[in-house]
């Protein structure tokens, strides 16, 4: 075995600065062997095992005292078939890097979030979506998985192999096992044409059923002390499209501007000012509301669907049913105006489409998906617990990778296939060796069932 446990006691920390832990032995496997034989050799030391990915989920869902297996050495294509956009990966590789060698294949991901800065096992254990009305998470993209189970030995699952694993195992939280490999149905690269531009919140809310049907991808940002909400659509761009009709890409000056300049060091200058004079804030989020302004272009999808997130925050979301947004962000507008803190940062609205996965935010019903997010270093408690009392009358599921305080007994009813994951959790790790805090407080201990 190549990979050493490291000497010193580094401590993880997630992205945010919500979650830190003290492993007690790092691993950074390069072969599936290593990945077998870190799993096998924690049992006799009494450990228990934690995958990583980038840090990027704000729980502490890859938070472990027992062994951190790093996976950024494990990434990579393994396997493409262009004609039928199937993609085997290795499940340590960033969406970016994946993008990356997609677009070399002439392919792309059907859908993807804001950033791409998340590994593909990180981002599909915790229910990491886009948006869409008829699109589903990125775990829906899913054909088939290879894992390490607690005792060491390689599965793989799909809707035919394993079916009960797969279906749990797509948004498992790496409670079955590490994800070695996943297989991606792929679809030929695609141009999106952007169109974002304010519009008054309640014009927005009254058409949002319209705006979501309408459009591939839709979403909207609103300050919340200010009446302007940014509607963003991207659309794909039907093949054999004539250029002169549709928007030009941004030139790399606007580009630099607008995402870099803008919206990270001039935003996160704002916000610093905020968090030094707290009272000003209302009016900087009106600030920015106001100075919300209209862009199109067109460009490459993966370029189109994320953009660069370099101001630190701290935040939850809840999908709800697609039809209760309405009741939920009037709730939040009369909230936001009573809060003790006030808020920085703009709340972020998306769709799904109904899936089939198990702990999907998405399973059997069409979603909204409410983000509600604090600058970093800013009070944020009592604005997230009201939104939890808020999205709790409505039957809203957390996101797994954002802040949220449900446990297993609050998360039961809202999920039809609850005690199935529980079970499946059970046959497949029943000495939880790949538990943790967080695990145990969303699903209860691994043998309990
Ligand atoms: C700036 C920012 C923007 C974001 N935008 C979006 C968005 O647009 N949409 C959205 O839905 N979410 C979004 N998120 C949340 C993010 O996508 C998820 O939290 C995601 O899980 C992070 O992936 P990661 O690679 O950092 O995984 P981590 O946070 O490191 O880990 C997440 C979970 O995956 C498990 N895991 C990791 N690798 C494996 C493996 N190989 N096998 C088994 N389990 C594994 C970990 O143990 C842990 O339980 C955003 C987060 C940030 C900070």
């Amino acid at each position: 075995m190549t990979s050493q446990p490291a000497p010193d006691r580094r401590v993880w920390k997630n992205w945010a600065g919500t979650a830190s832990a003290t492993p007690a032995r790092w691993c950074r496997p390069r072969h599936e062997a290593e990945i077998c034989a870190a799993v096998k050799d924690a049992a006799p030391a009494g450990l228990t095992v934690r995958a990583l990915g980038s840090g990027h989920s704000f729980t502490a869902a890859a938070a472990t005292s027992g062994v951190a297996l790093d996976l950024s050495a494990w990434t990579g294509i393994v396997a493409a078939d262009t004609r039928t956009g199937l993609v085997t990966v290795r499940s340590g590789t960033t969406l970016r890097a994946l993008g990356a060698e997609l677009d070399g294949l002439g392919l792309a991901m059907a859908n993807l979030g804001d950033i791409d800065a998340q590994t593909l096992a990180g981002a599909l254990s915790t229910g990491t979506h886009g948006t869409g009305a008829r699109l589903g998470g990125l775990a829906t993209q899913v054909e088939a998985l290879e894992l390490v189970l607690a005792d060491g030995s390689v599965v793989t699952c799909s809707a035919s192999s394993r079916p009960e694993l797969f279906a749990a195992a797509r948004v498992g939280l790496g409670a079955l096992g590490v994800i070695t490999t996943v297989t991606l149905r792929c679809v030929p690269s695609f141009t999106l044409v952007a169109d974002e531009r304010p519009m008054p919140v309640e014009e927005v809310l009254g058409q949002f059923d319209a705006l979501a049907e309408a459009n591939d991808h839709f979403e909207f940002y609103w300050f919340p002390y200010g009446r302007q909400a940014l509607v963003k659509r991207n659309n794909r761009l039907p093949a054999g499209s004539v250029a002169s009709a549709v928007p030009p890409p941004l030139p790399a000056w606007r580009r630099f501007w607008e995402f870099e300049v803008m919206e990270n060091a001039a935003f996160g200058a704002l916000c610093r000012v905020g968090r030094t004079v707290p009272r000003l804030i209302p009016s900087l989020n009106r600030l920015s509301s106001a100075a919300l302004s209209s862009r199109a272009y067109t460009g490459t999808s993966r370029k189109v669907f994320v953009t660069p997130r370099r101001v630190r925050f701290a935040e939850s979301e809840y999908a709800v049913p697609r039809e209760s947004l309405g009741h939920v962000i009037a709730e939040l507008r009369r909230a936001v105006p009573r809060l003790v803190d006030p808020v920085m940062f703009p709340v972020e609205v998306r769709v799904a489409a109904a899936d089939d996965i198990w702990l999907s935010t998405g399973y059997g019903r069409e979603s909204a998906y409410v983000a509600i997010h604090q600058y970093t270093g800013l009070p944020y408690q009592q604005y997230f617990d009201w939104f939890e009392s808020i999205v709790a009358e409505v039957a809203g599921r957390p996101h797994w990778g954002k802040l949220h305080s449900l446990d297993a007994r609050r998360l039961r009813p809202l999920y039809p296939r609850f005690d199935e994951f529980r079970r499946v959790r059970a046959e497949a790790d029943p000495d939880g060796r790949f538990g943790n805090a967080y695990l145990t407080r969303v699903f209860g201990p691994a043998h309990d069932i």
